[in-house]
């Protein structure tokens, strides 16, 4: 099918994007990288009258490692954002979770913003910006508003977005020294939107205890999902088979998914356990390395 008539409005700064959709409100869309929009618009379950294209605003494109953090402009792509060395170190949660987001070509179209707009909770950056507490800077005719990723996912594919607000950039704190992290799910396909997915951002102290646990699910519920349960389990205490066998457990008993054509939701629940424990264990083993590498570092100075 085809999409119904739209007139594209193509603006290069973000103030001319913000008048845009306020003039056109409820019949006005934002277009990002249009890998989630193009095909709703061609089975006509979107039909915006007007589609604002963000692809010309140089500032929504910029990624920059500030004194404050990781600043991503809601126009980055998955690409780039899985390139970058300041993902890497500051959000390794983020950098890991990236190339399980669909296939190549549609990481290279597909934007950071975008995802996090579509809020769809099988979608990875969602559930890791819940786990990293990002902070999502919107603007609307009001001015910016700032909202805590914890606050801005509603339902199943809603926002706390207006009608006439758009995603700007995302805002995250670095990561601390021995930091690790890793994503792993299970889909039907690889590439396709995975039935559960688990993510893990581990920070290590000096004495290899966890001091800082950050755990996310996709697939379990109707938003992205924080393991906060599993979280409390492994925050002060080491790294061993048995403590992520508890937080495994925790979260199958804390989890509320649903069935649906796919999978049973004891399925979900008891594959949810099973890769936060695998996160988990690879985060932390990558936090130890680093925290190897960084001490071989030191002494080599
Ligand atoms: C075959 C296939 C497989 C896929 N698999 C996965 C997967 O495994 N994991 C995954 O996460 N995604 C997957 N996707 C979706 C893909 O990652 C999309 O790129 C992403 O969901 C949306 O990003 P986009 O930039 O393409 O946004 P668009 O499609 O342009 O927009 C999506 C929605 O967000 C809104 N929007 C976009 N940017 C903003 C903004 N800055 N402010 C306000 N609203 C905005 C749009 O109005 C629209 O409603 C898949 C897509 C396809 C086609």
């Amino acid at each position: 099918m085809k999409p119904v008539d739209f007139e594209l409005h193509r603006p290069e700064t973000l103030t001319e994007a913000v008048d845009l959709l306020a003039a056109h409100g409820d019949d006005g869309k934002v277009l990002a990288g249009g890998q989630s929009l193009v095909p709703l618009l061609n089975f006509r379950l979107a039909r915006p009258g007007h589609l604002i294209d963000l692809g010309r605003i140089a500032s929504l494109s910029a990624l920059q490692r500030t004194e404050d953090g990781l600043s991503i402009g809601a126009m980055v792509t998955h690409a780039q954002a899985g390139r970058s060395p300041a993902v890497a170190t500051a959000a390794p949660l983020m950098a890991a979770a990236i190339p399980f987001i669909a296939h190549e070509a549609i990481r290279a179209r597909g934007t950071i913003g975008g995802s996090i707009a579509h809020a769809d909770p099988a979608a990875e950056l969602p559930a890791v910006a819940r786990a990293l507490d990002a902070e999502l800077v919107v603007l609307g005719p009001g001015g910016v508003r700032r909202i805590p990723a914890e606050d801005f996912f509603v339902a199943n594919l809603v926002t706390a977005l207006r009608p006439d607000e758009l995603l700007a950039r995302v805002e995250i704190l670095p990561a601390g020294p021995a930091t690790g992290g890793a994503f792993d799910e299970i889909g039907r396909r690889r590439g396709d939107f995975a039935l559960v997915g688990a993510g893990a951002q581990i920070s290590l102290a000096d004495d290899g205890t966890i001091r800082d646990a950050r755990l996310c699910l996709t697939g379990v519920a109707s938003t992205p999902h924080r393991a906060a349960e599993a979280e409390a389990v492994l925050v002060g205490r080491a790294p061993t088979a048995a403590c992520l066998k508890e937080a495994a457990s925790v979260t199958r008993q804390t989890v509320t998914p649903t069935a649906d054509l796919h999978a049973t939701a004891d399925y979900r629940r008891d594959v949810a356990g099973t890769l936060l424990e695998r996160a988990v264990q690879k985060a932390a083993d990558r936090a130890a390395a680093t925290s190897t590498t960084s001490d071989e570092g030191r002494r080599a100075s």
